[in-house]
Formats: structure tokens, C-alpha cells, sequence
């Protein structure tokens, strides 16, 4: 009977899912490993704003993000702990609060010692991020699941909490936009209603990017966002973790979407240690 057939493909379906999850819930209640804890600590400047829930809950995902992905040295690069606690921890800073499916399209992370030259910098189509111009900090293959980043960039990104400049929640920004087919800087939202108001604040506020941009006027969101909305949505992940009080002043609109979106404040973090 088809009835019959159908139900037990969906129950070999429904099985593989919760085996999954069970495994990840057992990862984030494992005790996260010491010297990965000081890696964190030493490395991602972010994290001692966090509060302490956060912390806990950050680290549960980086855990799951460790085990799941490959990362992998590009020529110069041995792969080391070092590297790969500092991007998963920063990645995990993106799925708190959230359902999350871990970056369901990402299997690899490649990273190269420097800003390497990319030699698919004329291949812009196609789902393929370029950042700057020759060299290369990082890009995203939406098709090759692979995600490029220069550790010389990470860790710079990782050590400066307040210059809105951070190269892993940029990249993993845009994995998130990915998650629901589109890479159209919109992730996948909850309600219809949050769809509306967020294309209409995030559209509105990449016009006034744009032409601040052409203005020459100075602007608290890099005007690398003023490509097109995968980037501004990129850009603007990178501001309201990292210059969020600000954004919160001069852009309120956009610091709500956001707030709503990552269901986090970092307005509100660790004021005192600013
Ligand atoms: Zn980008």
C-alpha cells in the first residue's frame, strides 16, 4: 500500500532527524573541554560581555559546530584547535536563542594563514561572495558548502569587539541567509508580518546607505553594505554585535529588526566594560 510506504519513509525520516538531535543535545550538555574554554576566553573578546547563560549556551553550540564541520587547513595553515574554537565560538554567538540547524548548508570551513588572492574573483555569480577586491578575506560558496576564511582576519576580527568589523560573523551572517534557499539578506523569519517590516527597515535603511556611499558622507555601517542586500544584511550582523549601542541610537529601526531576528540586546552587555 502506498499509505504503508509513505508512513515508513517518513518514519525513517522522523528516526535519522531525532537521532540527530538527541546527538547534539548530548554534545552541548557534554562539560565543554577546558582548553577549548581558554581559547574562547583569550581569543573572542565578545564573550566576556556575554551574560552568563549566554556563555553556557555559546559554548554548547560551538561544541556541536566542531563536531559537525570539517575544518580545514588552506596551504600554509595546520589545522589546531586555536583556530577552530575561535571561529566556531564566534559562529555560535549567531544561533543563541534560536531553533538552529547548525548552518545546515556549510560542511567545510577552509582557512588560510593570510588574505589570500582568489582566483575566482571574476566568477560573482552563481552564489559566490567575494569580500574586497584582490585579496581576499574570506567568501562563501553557497554551492560548494565550503566557507574560505584568513585566520590572519579572524583573529584580528575576534580581538576587536568594538571597531564593527568581524570577519566570521559576516561570513556566517550570510550562511544564514542561505538557510531558507534565498540569499537575498533576508533569513528565515518567523511571521509574515516580520517579513514585511524587515524588508521594508532593512530596504530603506540600504537606500540611505547607498547614498551616504555616493554622498561620501561618513556612515556607521560600512558602505561595503551598500552592494546589495546579502551584503548589507552582512554588514549590518558586524555593526549591531559589534557597535550596537550605536546602532541602537542612529539606526533604532534596524537595531530592532535585528534584536528581533537574534533574539539578543547587545545594547545592553556588559556596559561597564565599555
Ligand atoms: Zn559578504
Amino acid at each position: 500500500m502506498d499509505a504503508d510506504i509513505f508512513g515508513i519513509h517518513s518514519l525513517h525520516v522522523h528516526v535519522i532527524f531525532a537521532r540527530k538531535s538527541r546527538r547534539r543535545e548530548s554534545w552541548r550538555a557534554e562539560p565543554f573541554p577546558e582548553h577549548w574554554q581558554r581559547i574562547v576566553e583569550r581569543r573572542v573578546a565578545i564573550f566576556a560581555r556575554l551574560p552568563a547563560a549566554d556563555q553556557q549556551e555559546l559554548l554548547g553550540h560551538a561544541r556541536v559546530l566542531l563536531e559537525e564541520k570539517h575544518f580545514e587547513g588552506g596551504p600554509g595553515l595546520v589545522m589546531r584547535d586555536e583556530v577552530r574554537v575561535t571561529i566556531a565560538a564566534q559562529a555560535a554567538l549567531l544561533l543563541l536563542h534560536r531553533d538552529t540547524d547548525y548552518f545546515p548548508r556549510l560542511t567545510s570551513i577552509i582557512v588560510y594563514p593570510t588574505g589570500y588572492v582568489a582566483h575566482e574573483s571574476a566568477a560573482h555569480e552563481g552564489g559566490i561572495w567575494t569580500e574586497g577586491d584582490e585579496s581576499l578575506l574570506g567568501h562563501t560558496q553557497r554551492d560548494l558548502r565550503a566557507l574560505v576564511l584568513s585566520w590572519d582576519d579572524v583573529r584580528a576580527g575576534a580581538a576587536d569587539p568594538d571597531d564593527g568589523h568581524n570577519l566570521v560573523l559576516h561570513e556566517f551572517a550570510h550562511q544564514l541567509d542561505f538557510e531558507d534557499g534565498y540569499t537575498d539578506g533576508t533569513p528565515a523569519l518567523d511571521t509574515g508580518a516580520q517579513v514585511q517590516s524587515w524588508a521594508h527597515v532593512l530596504g530603506e535603511e540600504l537606500e540611505a546607505l547607498r547614498r551616504a556611499a555616493d554622498a561620501g558622507d561618513p556612515t556607521l555601517l560600512d558602505p561595503y553594505g551598500a552592494e546589495d542586500p546579502a551584503e548589507f544584511f552582512a554588514v549590518a550582523t558586524e555593526t549591531f554585535f559589534e557597535r550596537a549601542v550605536e546602532l541602537r541610537q542612529r539606526h533604532p529601526g534596524l537595531y530592532g529588526e535585528l534584536q528581533r531576528f537574534y533574539r539578543q540586546d547587545p545594547a545592553a552587555w556588559g556596559t561597564a566594560a565599555r
